[in-house]
């Protein structure tokens, strides 16, 4: 079976897989080079707009929900009361629209690296950007391993990394230094969130992101699991890790009651998200 160029088409050589969208038309709707990565955006016939960096998928219209709520609201309602939040990457601006739902966050840092990024999501994903404007926001375009390294001591509640895979600009923000300087500026009680990949087809690397976390100081790691459909193999993950604060427990009557909708997130989905199949519960306990 050949795919011609009516599909996008990403592949793993490494992995064996491949994931494909058929396209819409015939011309790309957005392809720049920046000083980091190749942006591209294409219409699909199933999917709306695709966002691809280097060739990976990040975002479409159609199942980003999926992924943009687990990695806010989890850490959000396990934190008793965030008030102060720093997105790492998310430049698709997705993560900070769900940041900004809930009312305890007095101010919402975005720091991504590449501005092509939020330039791509204004044009084509506008509805992902409908909080930038929100008072509470702010946006910059900066490395996020220098801005945490500056940023002063015991200050943040809730560092959402929402970065790409660990490969080029994103490598270091899958290190120990970067998580000892998460652990310096979170206050007590703060939670680091980072999206650890995909559980089945990324075990290896799940496993290292937990002895990371725990190496640079951490005293508590959790994975939260999800669907994510563009992602290889459509299961991804989200790995939080604690400084004095317990990730297995959350402000459930908050979760029922949230004053605010959402797709897929809820009080039972957050419930079940923190249970591991016996092979991770294994492959966790053994690292
Ligand atoms: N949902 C996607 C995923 O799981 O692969 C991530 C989406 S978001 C578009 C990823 C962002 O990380 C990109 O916009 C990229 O520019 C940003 N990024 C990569 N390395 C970075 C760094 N060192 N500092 C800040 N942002 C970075």
């Amino acid at each position: 079976m050949t795919l011609d160029d009516r599909w996008f088409t990403e592949s793993s050589e490494q992995l064996g897989l491949a994931f494909s969208l058929k396209l819409k038309g015939r011309n790309k709707l957005f392809d720049v080079q920046s000083p980091f990565q190749r942006v591209e955006v294409y219409q699909t016939e199933g999917f709306g707009n695709l966002m691809v960096i280097d060739g990976c998928t990040m975002v479409s219209t159609r199942d980003n929900f999926l992924y943009h709520e687990m990695m806010a609201h989890p850490a959000l309602f396990t934190h008793p009361d965030p008030k102060r939040v720093v997105i790492i990457g998310g430049g698709d601006c997705g993560t900070l629209r769900e940041v900004l739902r809930h009312d305890s966050v007095e101010q919402a840092w975005q720091i991504d690296i590449d501005e092509q990024v939020t330039r791509a999501a204004e044009q084509f994903f506008p509805e992902l950007c409908a909080s930038n404007h929100d008072p509470r926001a702010r946006l910059l375009f900066a490395d996020g391993i220098q801005w945490i390294a500056d940023a002063e001591a015991s200050s943040i509640d809730l560092i959402i990394v929402d970065s790409t895979d660990p490969v080029g600009p994103a490598e270091g923000l899958f290190s120990v230094p970067f998580y000892r300087n998460c652990h310096r500026i979170l206050r007590p009680g703060g939670i680091v969130i980072q999206q650890s990949e995909s559980p089945l087809v990324h075990l290896h690397l799940l496993q290292d992101i937990h002895r990371i976390m725990r190496e640079a100081g951490f005293d508590s790691t959790q994975t939260l699991l999800f669907p994510q459909c563009i992602y290889p193999s459509g299961w991804w993950s989200a790995t939080m890790a604690g400084k004095q604060a317990t990730l297995n427990t959350f402000r459930e009557q908050d979760a029922l009651h949230k004053r605010f909708d959402t797709e897929y997130y809820n009080r039972d989905i957050h419930q079940a998200a923190l249970a591991y199949p016996e092979f991770l519960r294994r492959a966790l306990a053994a690292r």
